[in-house]
């Protein structure tokens, strides 16, 4: 099936040693790394940072909602140093982090853990196993910006890709057309590709496996609230504290953020459907939604029930692409998939926080692939191809209600603050 909308007229060839794909995060880091040995180019559809990475808490997990799988715990908890090598002090910002230990056995390893005697706003049944704990979160926009703004030269920002297959002696081919003038196409010639488009990479990798039967994605789709109000701890004033909470029970997970003198709260929680075909998305309505997830928020944080008024209320969706795993919790993330005897891979770091573990993970694969003595020159980009532009956060431009606002539009009555 033509995937273009109109026809597209070839302009002209670029070869380079590895085409990495997709705008994220995981896309970005792994550029940064191959960079520094091949001749590279990063091929985006989107605004850099686009796709989950936009739409992400953003926190840095240590392990506080995976306590039960030993694995996944020592890969969180290795990956701070990764982020803490990777970008400026002032970029991972520090909060106290909340968390009841549902579940959670004590003899995992845990640095840090303290009972809270601090006076926080979650109302959690047993006070006294409310522990605190150091964590960490960034903004997407601010990491992006950072890694991406040095390496936009070998980035380009393109409408789509197809046609995508193998040369006779194993490379990797396809077309791009231009995001400016989309009748205009380049074929790209690599030795090796690397797939990190988040949702993107199922349409990419079943195109070029057409017949390895490819079954290495789930598409889950999620929500997120954002609570605005003023910098403080008075809730009943309208104050949000700059605390981050993740409590098992309620299934809620909090983030904070700090805006223009406002702080906001980015709420999720554990619901998770998972889309198996296109029009499953129009599953789980915000509605759905949020009938679900209020009580639970309420019952943990009751002020912002009671002091509803005080608040602008917002959400929106997301879209989360993980290794397969049935529509379950991605416990073995990242996942890496060599893609049969091709020199392709494709990844998903299943959470921002391993992107930079997956990324050196996938240089070493890369390596094995295709040697490290290789060294294309750089290509001279065509003028109608141009670095994209970064991609803005989506709470921070995603629209406010009032609290009777915000009712009407999720319950339709207003029924939700009785
Ligand atoms: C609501 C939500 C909250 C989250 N919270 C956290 C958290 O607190 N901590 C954490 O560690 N992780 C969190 N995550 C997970 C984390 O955001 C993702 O694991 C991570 O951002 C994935 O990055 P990525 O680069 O693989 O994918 P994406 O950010 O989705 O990037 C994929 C990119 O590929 C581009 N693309 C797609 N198709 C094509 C194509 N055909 N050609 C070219 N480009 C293409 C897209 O435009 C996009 O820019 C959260 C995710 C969501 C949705």
């Amino acid at each position: 099936m033509p995937l273009f909308a109109g026809d597209l007229t070839l302009r002209g060839n670029l070869t380079i040693d590895v085409a990495v794909v997709g705008g994220g995060i995981q896309a970005l880091l792994v550029l940064r790394k191959l960079a520094e040995r091949y001749s590279t180019a990063m091929f985006t559809r989107s605004n850099l940072g686009a796709g989950q990475t936009a739409h992400s808490h953003a926190f840095l997990h240590q392990g506080q909602m995976v306590a039960r799988m030993p694995e996944l715990l020592k890969k969180l908890q290795a990956a701070k140093e990764d982020w803490d090598d990777l970008v400026p002090k002032e970029l991972l910002h520090e909060t106290s982090f909340y968390w009841t230990p549902k579940e959670i056995p004590f003899d995992c390893p845990w640095n840090g853990l303290v009972p809270s005697n601090a006076s926080v706003p979650f109302r959690v049944r047993r006070p006294a196993a409310l522990y605190e704990f150091p964590g960490h979160y960034i903004n997407a926009h601010d990491v992006v910006s950072h890694i991406g703004a040095p390496l936009l030269s070998q980035i380009r920002r393109i409408y789509q890709i197809d046609q995508l297959g193998v040369s006779p002696n194993n490379e990797i081919t396809f077309r791009i057309a231009a995001d400016s003038d989309r009748t205009a196409g380049y074929r790209v010639t690599a030795k090796a590709v690397v797939f990190a488009a988040g949702a993107g990479n199922h349409r990419l990798i079943s195109e070029l496996t057409k017949e390895l039967g490819y079954r290495g994605q789930q598409t889950i789709k999620a929500f997120m609230l954002i609570i605005q109000g003023k910098e403080g701890n008075a809730l009943n004033r309208g104050q949000l504290p700059h605390h981050s909470g993740f409590f098992p029970s309620e299934r809620i997970f909090i983030a904070p953020r700090r805006h223009n003198g406002e702080s906001v709260w980015l709420v999720g929680d554990g619901q998770r459907f998972w889309i198996q075909h296109p029009a499953d998305w129009l599953h789980m309505s915000a509605r759905d939604w949020f009938r679900r997830l209020r009580v639970p928020l309420f019952d943990l944080v009751p002020e912002l029930a009671t002091y509803g008024k005080e608040f602008a209320w917002g959400y929106y969706e997301a879209v989360k692409a993980e290794g397969d795993h049935d529509g379950g919790f991605p416990e073995n993330s990242p996942t890496i998939e060599l893609l049969g005897n091709l020199p392709a891979i494709a990844v998903w770091p299943g959470l921002f926080t391993l992107a930079p573990s997956a990324a050196c993970k996938v240089a070493t694969q890369t390596e094995a692939l295709i040697g490290s003595q290789v060294r294309t020159p750089a290509p001279v980009w065509p003028a109608d191809l141009h670095p994209p532009v970064i991609e803005r956060e989506t709470w921070l431009d995603t629209p406010l209600w009032s609290w009777s606002e915000f009712n009407h539009l999720l319950n339709g009555s207003g029924a939700l603050a009785s």
